[in-house]
């Protein structure tokens, strides 16, 4: 979730055995695994040692109604969901301080981390890469449901180096596939022009974000990135953007035809995996997970 303001966190300790009473399943709080505007992520374990990442969110940080709802909107979203490369939302519970969420553990951590590491990833890796989250987001298209939040810190790497979407904080699910939405509490990261310009937006703000994505993995750098998020702003208003040298004819292809300005003009998830650089590159079945620090020798 993406918190409006951020406040210092006053809440309580998140207790060492946490119970959930629906299923009378007892969890133990293992190591720390990260935090994000609302919650707090912690290994949870269970009796047959099974080990879940438990997201934790304080009470107190809901006491606005709207804070409230965008958290049972991010269950109910959440709670539907079931793909290998969605981040599995197991079950939910509460406790007087908090709502725990229960959720496949990704023992990797996220893209962001390796980005940061790595700088920029080899083309067969980007393809690896973005064919799990097309995957991901053709699944959540077909259901109606934007997650309007894709980026790099909320694709989760899991133990095998598969890729898992996660943080449905900011998704919404519409009524029909026509139907389109003019309000968005947070502010996505790979923010689309449509979104920025308070015009209705739809799934093609996902599509965008993918763009943004496979930028940033061949690039090394976000497409719009300046030091003044004004100019960023303007930059991505007027969807400027240049690619360095090195980036090939066909990565070039695609990113620019996913980061169009027009929304209708960005191809659909379902059109994405069909561009050349998709279909004339080799592409890896698995990766190893020296992938996480080092650039790997693939064939
Ligand atoms: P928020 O909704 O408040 O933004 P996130 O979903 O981003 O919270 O989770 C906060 C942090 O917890 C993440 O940045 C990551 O470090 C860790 N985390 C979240 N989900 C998982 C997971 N499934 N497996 C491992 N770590 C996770």
């Amino acid at each position: 979730m993406v918190p409006s303001n951020k406040k210092k966190d006053m809440s309580k300790p998140i207790p060492e055995i946490i119970y959930n009473p629906n299923s009378q399943i007892t969890y133990r709080r293992g190591s720390y695994l990260g935090k994000g505007g609302f919650a707090r992520c912690y290994e949870l374990i269970d009796r047959n040692k099974t080990v879940f990442a438990g997201k934790a969110v304080a009470k107190s940080a809901l006491l606005k109604p709207s804070n409230k709802e965008r958290m049972a909107q991010e269950i109910s979203i959440h709670k539907a969901l079931s793909h290998e490369h969605i981040v599995q939302l197991y079950t939910h519970f509460e406790d007087p301080d908090y709502i725990y969420l229960i959720l496949e553990l990704c023992e990797n951590r996220s893209l962001m981390e390796l980005q940061k590491r790595r700088y920029f990833v080899t083309e067969p890796e980007a393809r690896y890469f973005m064919y799990q989250i097309v995957y991901a987001v053709q699944y959540l298209h077909e259901r109606l449901i934007i997650h309007r939040d894709l980026k790099l810190g909320n694709i989760f790497i899991n133990s095998n180096m598969q890729l898992k979407v996660g943080d449905f904080g900011l998704a919404t699910q519409l009524t029909d596939r026509d139907e389109r939405k003019d309000t968005l509490c947070g502010t996505p990261n790979y923010i689309a022009p449509e979104m920025l310009q308070r015009k209705k937006h739809s799934f093609e703000v996902d599509i965008w974000a993918c763009g943004c994505i496979l930028y940033t993995f061949i690039c090394g750098r976000p497409p719009f990135e300046t030091s003044s998020l004004q100019e960023t702003y303007a930059r991505i208003k007027h969807c400027t953007f240049e690619f360095p040298s090195v980036v090939g004819c066909h990565a070039a292809e695609v990113i620019t035809q996913l980061l169009h300005p027009e929304p209708a003009k960005r191809p659909c998830a379902i059109d994405i995996l069909k561009f050349k650089f998709f279909t004339m590159g080799f592409t890896p079945k698995d990766i190893p997970k020296s992938c996480l620090t080092t650039v790997p020798k693939l064939d």
